[in-house]
């Protein structure tokens, strides 16, 4: 006999079909983040966005005419991950307008330029403190504090780098966040889990954006890439990234949770490079 279920198979509508997800971590048209608004619209779904500071949200507005109407989220709403009202302020405006989340991308980051060319030797306290407090620590922030915002089925995907397990020159501060990341990433599956929540990080190569580009030796790193990765036709896009993170969102992954998707075209696999 086959297993059965009374759930409608995810296949037969587009994968995010009525699904409201918040996406923070838009800054340009160049963020990963903008990539994932995009790609959630072509599945069906909406974007609730976040920005950070009043230049981001004016910039974010004029980007906002891009997506057909209908796709677009009511809100966009200011969050600073290193303030706890800004943070408890968007669960709030969500609840007071009626509205529930399908799940949210986490895709912030933020080191000191020169924390992120030289040796880790020199790291410095703070430095070290403010990119973990901020590519880090926010993902248990805001996981708690949009947990009950979050229908059963919801799906949390946060963006981390190959930094996190394998040495990559200058990358230092970043790639001690990123392990961190990582680790809530799984420390939340566990404990969204009973809430039908699920947690999954996406692993992108690299992507030519701001915060790329302000890791010494960023030029290098693509073209180690695009040389050696398995997949070598191509550059890695922002877009492939975003429809990796909305496989993820979306049920058609239902049962995956605690995971790290690495989507580099495959170059993380190689030995000897
Ligand atoms: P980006 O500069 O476009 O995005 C980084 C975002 O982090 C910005 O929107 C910025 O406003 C936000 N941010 C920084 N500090 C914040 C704070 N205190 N509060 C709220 N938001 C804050 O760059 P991106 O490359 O799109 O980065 C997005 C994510 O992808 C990051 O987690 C990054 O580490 C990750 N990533 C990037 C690459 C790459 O090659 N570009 C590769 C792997 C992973």
């Amino acid at each position: 006999m086959t297993p059965s279920s009374s759930a409608p198979n995810p296949l037969q509508a587009p994968l995010l079909s009525g699904r409201h997800i918040l996406v923070t971590g838009v800054a340009n048209r160049w963020s990963i983040a903008w990539a994932v608004v995009q790609s959630i619209a072509r599945a069906g779904g909406r974007a609730t966005m976040t920005y950070q500071g009043e230049a981001q949200r004016s910039t974010i507005q004029k980007m906002l005419e891009d997506l057909p109407e209908h796709h677009r989220a009511p809100l966009l709403l200011p969050l600073d991950v290193r303030n706890d009202a800004e943070i408890s302020a968007v669960a709030e405006t969500l609840k007071s307008e009626g509205l529930t989340l399908d799940g949210f991308v986490h895709s912030i980051a933020f080191a000191k330029r020169e924390e992120l060319d030289g040796a880790f030797l020199d790291t410095s306290r703070d430095g070290f403190l403010m990119a973990q407090e901020i590519s880090a620590f926010s993902l248990v922030a805001l996981s708690r504090a949009f947990a009950s915002c979050m229908v059963p089925g919801s799906s949390i995907v946060a963006m981390t780098y190959l930094g996190s397990e394998r040495i990559v020159p200058h990358y230092n501060v970043m790639g001690a966040a990123k392990a961190a990341l990582e680790a809530s990433v799984r420390y939340l599956a566990y404990d969204l889990g009973v809430s039908g929540i699920r947690v999954n990080a996406v692993s992108a190569g690299p992507i030519k954006t701001a915060s790329g580009r302000a890791i010494k030796g960023f030029g290098d790193m693509q073209k180690t890439v695009a040389e050696r990765a398995p997949l070598k036709h191509q550059e890695l896009t922002a877009e492939e990234v975003a429809d990796a993170t909305v496989a993820l969102l979306s049920p058609l992954l239902r049962a995956v949770t605690g995971e790290v998707l690495f989507v580099d075209l495959g170059y993380r696999q190689m030995g000897m490079v």
